[in-house]
């Protein structure tokens, strides 16, 4: 049903964890799967240092999450603001369903409203719709 590479990051996540040392952690979940991912980031000067993330549900979500968080580790604020549904889409490399776009998204919803949150708190400006991912 999945390509091989979905199923091993489903089964053996990378970045897979806590970090105890973090800037920000960020919750979100898609009800319509039941799947849930919190990431945890390290940022220092606007990069991000370490990313983890922990999460539960369907093998697109997790593997989604793991194989975006490969990409992640040293990119900037800007450079994260940046990222789109396609970019998870030519990371998984398969062809996803209409039903399953949000649970493809779920990892780059959490990262970028994670980013969000952490620039909230750091009374930087911030703009919502920047941080918002496409999934139509
Ligand atoms: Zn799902």
């Amino acid at each position: 049903m999945y390509a091989e590479n979905i199923l091993e990051h489903y089964k053996h996540p990378h970045n897979h964890g806590t970090l105890e040392k973090r800037s920000i952690d960020y919750r979100e979940n898609n009800p319509l799967c039941g799947d849930v991912i919190t990431i945890y980031l390290l940022i220092e000067n606007e990069k991000v240092k370490d990313i983890r993330f922990v999460g539960q549900g369907c093998a697109i979500s997790q593997a989604a999450t793991s194989l975006l968080t490969d990409e992640i580790k040293g990119k900037s604020i800007e450079e994260i603001k940046k990222l789109d549904k396609d970019f998870v889409l030519d990371l998984l490399g398969v062809e996803i369903s209409p039903a399953r776009m949000k649970c493809a998204l779920l990892g780059i919803k959490t990262l970028k409203l994670a980013i969000y949150d952490y620039l909230l708190k750091q009374d930087k400006k911030a703009n919502e719709k920047d941080f918002e991912v496409e999934d139509a």
